[in-house]
């Protein structure tokens, strides 16, 4: 038997020692509050083990992460027909990266950088009565923890400074891939990223992907073959410009965000989240990424 505990708790250690640590996001000024030395290691096993590590119990602002959960909705209401609107091929691009969006005709190239999922917020704003409140009602549910909350704080913060957002949604607006009116989506989806969790939590929220569509509390979320799809574009998009060093280096399917949340899992096995808010240039966290190829050379647990 693997000594989970032992394992990421010497990670966390040798880790937490490291002089470079990255930077702390600040484009979202409410972001650059964070202390680069916080740390926290979580994983959730599917035979109902959990371990902890460091500050894997401190909320933080999961960004980007909450393009996955968004999806996942967005597909229960559209099934396939979404993928008319959005494709699911690597941008090889930052995530806010605007002139491939003009050149391919408003098309974004996949539903995790940003004016991708501004179509996937547009989709649930047409679908939801009230889009915010059944969307936090919706992760809640997927986590089984109804303590989890938008940050007003943040949300307010990018809505002020979120220039290529509003330049994106403005851009497939043009192109007629925005059903919606651009504030309203662009609301809903400052507020999607602003929501905060923990590593526990976020672990809890994943399972369902680890888990063939059916969720921490034994329901059938969404169908198995729609979560073989969302993994598919994690490993292959779920980490900016660096989802190729993600595959090579760690070997896992997972998401990244700018508040330096990572989440990952092993299909079946376990999901493994780290919070280091320290970024490295291509805005994945540092010392999470270094994290989890620590776990998965350590334990040989990848997909591959
Ligand atoms: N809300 C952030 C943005 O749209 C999310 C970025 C991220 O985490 O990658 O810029």
């Amino acid at each position: 038997m693997t000594d989970f505990q032992g394992i990421i708790n010497s990670i966390h250690d040798h880790l937490s020692k490291e002089e470079v640590k990255g930077v702390v996001a600040s484009y979202i000024p409410e972001l650059s509050k964070q202390s680069v030395n916080s740390l926290g290691i979580f994983l959730q096993h599917l035979n109902g083990d959990s371990f902890a590590a460091g500050d894997a119990d401190i909320p933080f602002s999961i960004q980007s992460i909450s393009k996955v959960l968004a999806l996942s909705k967005a597909i229960a209401f559209e099934d396939n027909r979404i993928w008319q609107r959005v494709d699911v091929e690597p941008s090889g691009n930052p995530f806010n990266h605007l002139s491939l969006l003009e050149l391919e005709n408003g098309i974004p190239r996949n539903p995790l950088i940003n004016s991708g999922a501004l179509v996937v917020a547009d989709i649930l704003v047409t679908h939801l009565k009230n889009p915010k409140e059944d969307f936090l009602n919706y992760v809640r549910t997927i986590a089984n923890d109804q303590t989890i909350n938008y940050n007003k704080d943040v949300a307010a913060s990018e809505k002020r400074t979120g220039y290529k957002n509003f330049a994106a949604a403005n851009l497939l607006k043009s192109f007629s891939n925005l059903k919606n009116n651009v504030e309203d989506v662009l609301d809903f989806y400052f507020h999607q990223c602003s929501i905060d969790m923990t590593c526990a939590q976020l672990a809890k929220a994943f399972y369902l992907f680890a888990n063939g569509g059916k969720c921490v509390n034994n329901v059938q979320q969404i169908p198995v073959s729609q979560a073989k799809r969302i993994n598919a574009i994690m490993l292959t998009c779920g980490f900016y410009d660096e989802a190729g060093e993600f595959a090579f280096r760690v070997g896992l399917p997972g998401k990244s965000g700018v508040g330096g949340g990572i989440v990952a899992f092993l299909p079946n096995n376990f999901i493994i989240s780290t919070w280091a808010p320290g970024l490295n240039p291509k805005g994945n966290s540092l010392l999470g990424m270094q994290a989890l190829e620590q776990f998965t050379t350590q334990t040989k647990l990848s997909i591959f």
